[in-house]
């Protein structure tokens, strides 16, 4: 079912789409360990290799498991176009060396993951690429950013850790006026609850380690947009070599045929946790989109199916106090990871944001007293429970 999938749901297309089977029919999608090809013939070799008939030839430039992922992945984001990476960070990186050369500039929102902020400051800057760092949720800090030569608006939303939501038809608006395209990293919604390609954006980028995997075991990462940008994208990756492993391709394949299904009970229980969290008398601000109370709570209900699987919030007593609620757990994991069939919680003050200076964390809201809660799947009551162990002896 590659050629009419517009007919289809998304649960269905999580399932079926992306078909690729051997000579055996295998109903289960069939993991390819080769790393490279055998022709029929020297014509056939040369003709692969020419570009003249289609078809496999090194794993570092296509694998069939690697494929099926890809064609399932572009299904469901609703793109042209699918090519998978090594890791997220790897698909950022084939995003900018791909589409970008010296003397552009990027535009990216301030609230975007660490080490994409490090990549684009210290590392793309040694190249020539200038980043400008703007707000997530103000459209006119990133008009007043523009420069002519503005090649890239790059977004994250909801964002890590305080769930900002960003206006992506907002920014896609200013992006196709202004000759830039806007990247979207989908990490936090996954295209169960956030289509950014529907909404305007140009390229859809993913760590598939957290929800794609949803089970946090292997890491993998896709850029999806229109073929032609794409191109760039895959010459960059067949060239360079962050590829994504057939292996780690089968388990996303099997990850997404149950990510509709996760996301909406991740989604489900975070409502519940933030909305008894809000209640709680030792907390004092809870961030979930899914919140009346959240700034940009009806921005959200626009371009989200639902508020997503991560909740933070501020505890009141700041370090101390936060510190104590995390020692307190019995159940969740202590780990900055996210995305997993396990609830996960973080200090972000002390951990992920660590290396910021005071001033820096707190022109970035990242208070002491603040956690960031990545619901899993187990019992909602349970993880609650574990919580207010804390909570309740503060
Ligand atoms: C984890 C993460 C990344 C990086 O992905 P890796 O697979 O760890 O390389 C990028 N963006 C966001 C939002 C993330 O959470």
């Amino acid at each position: 079912m590659n050629h009419d999938n517009d007919q289809y749901d998304i649960e269905t297309l999580g399932v079926r789409a992306g078909t690729v089977r051997s000579q055996f029919n295998e109903h289960s999608e069939a993991l390819f360990l080769t790393s490279s090809f055998v022709f029929n013939s020297a014509a056939q070799a040369a003709a692969r290799f020419k570009g003249e008939e289609p078809g496999n030839i090194y794993a570092r430039f296509t694998n069939p498991t690697v494929t099926m992922f890809e064609q399932r992945l572009a299904a469901l984001e609703g793109a042209e176009r699918c090519v998978a990476t090594a890791s997220g960070m790897s698909a950022i990186l084939a995003t900018v060396m791909g589409l970008l050369s010296a003397g552009d500039h990027i535009v990216a929102s301030r609230s975007i993951f660490g080490a994409t902020v490090q990549l684009f400051n210290n590392i793309m800057a040694r190249f020539g690429v200038e980043t400008t760092l703007v707000s997530a949720t103000d459209v006119d800090e990133w008009r007043r950013a523009l420069r002519p030569n503005t090649k890239l608006f790059f977004v994250e939303s909801p964002s890590n850790p305080l769930t900002e939501v960003s206006d992506i038809g907002a920014l896609a608006a200013l992006a196709g006026e202004s000759g830039a395209r806007l990247a979207v990293d989908n990490c936090f919604c996954s295209p169960a609850l956030q289509r950014p390609l529907e909404l305007g954006a140009d390229i859809v980028i993913h760590s598939a380690t957290k929800y794609l995997d949803g089970q946090g075991r292997v890491l993998g990462g896709a850029v999806l947009g229109s073929k032609e940008l794409m191109e760039g994208v895959f010459t960059f990756l067949r060239t360079a070599g962050p590829t994504l492993s057939a292996f780690n391709a089968w388990v996303f394949l099997k990850g997404l045929e149950t990510l509709k299904l996760r996301m909406d009970a991740h989604s489900a229980s975070a409502l519940q946790l933030a909305t008894w969290l809000e209640q709680h008398p030792g907390v004092e601000r809870v961030y979930y989109p899914g919140l009346p109370s959240h700034p940009q709570h009806a921005l959200a209900m626009r371009q989200q199916r639902s508020g997503g699987g991560i909740v933070a919030f501020d505890v009141k007593g700041g370090k101390e106090a936060a510190w104590k609620v995390v020692d307190a757990t019995r159940m969740i994991s202590i780990t900055a990871n996210l995305g997993d069939a396990k609830t996960t919680i973080t200090h972000p003050a002390t951990t992920t944001h660590g290396r910021l200076t005071a001033e820096q964390r707190g022109a970035a809201s990242i208070g002491d007293g603040l956690l960031r809660v990545a619901v899993g799947l187990e019992s909602v009551r349970d993880i609650q429970a574990d919580l207010a162990r804390g909570l309740d002896a503060l």
